[in-house]
């Protein structure tokens, strides 16, 4: 089988710059499953689609025009790359991945990117649902305060406006949300090698995650 790392962890633990880089560097492809719902919540206020209207958004989530190529994202002719990035994206995409009916459209898609030479996914489901036969699964994680503390920075350093109070907060809840829902609650699963960033940097864990599996 095509090999798979899956990557699972909470909100800004760093997870999408990790995959992409350990996927540069071992050649492989690579899956942001959190983009997809981003795109999926986008696109059912696009189309005026509530987003607890779990059949009307799930036949969105199963014919979803959606693109990625060279880091930018596309939703049908219209780049969304900055769009699925706002905090109303965030907010949608956690509330419609509540939905047992939106993750079950989504699957195939998600399995379709497993090609070789191999495959790095990013999400909080990749090693329990989507690849449980992943041969590397990581739980990414960081304190939650150095969580809050990376989304600042990057947001200060997008000249967006920014508070470490509500930044946290908001950090607090998503991650309670995605963790006690029904559906694919995040967690970290028994055979997966925990992977703490609070005081490691990107490149800290990319060089971890790319010694195991050349080991
Ligand atoms: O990783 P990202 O912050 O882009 O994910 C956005 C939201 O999508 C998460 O808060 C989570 O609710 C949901 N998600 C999910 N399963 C995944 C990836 C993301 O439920 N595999």
């Amino acid at each position: 089988a095509v090999p798979v790392i899956a990557i699972d962890g909470p909100s800004a633990s760093g997870k999408g710059s990790v995959a992409e880089r350990v996927a540069a560097q071992l050649g492989w492809e690579v899956l942001d499953s959190g983009a997809l719902y981003r795109i999926v919540a986008l696109a059912a206020v696009r189309a005026g689609v509530a987003l607890d209207d779990e059949a009307g958004v799930a036949a969105i989530a199963a014919r979803l025009p959606a693109r990625f190529d060279a880091g930018r994202v596309w939703l049908g002719g219209d780049e969304v790359s900055t769009e699925i990035r706002s905090e109303a994206c965030s907010s949608g995409a956690s509330q419609v991945a509540a939905l047992p009916a939106v993750r079950e459209a989504l699957l195939a898609r998600q399995r379709d990117y497993r090609t070789r030479p191999g495959l790095v996914a990013d999400g909080r489901d990749m090693g329990s649902v989507v690849f449980p036969d992943a041969g590397l699964k990581i739980f990414l994680t960081a304190s939650a305060e150095a969580r809050a503390e990376r989304r600042y920075k990057q947001l200060m350093a997008k000249g967006l406006p920014a508070n470490m109070h509500d930044l946290l907060s908001d950090l607090q809840e998503r991650d309670a949300r995605d963790a006690m829902r029904a559906v694919a609650p995040l967690q970290k699963l028994p055979d997966a090698v925990l992977l703490d960033t609070t005081d490691l940097d990107i490149d800290g864990a990319v060089a971890f995650i790319v010694d195991l599996v050349r080991d």
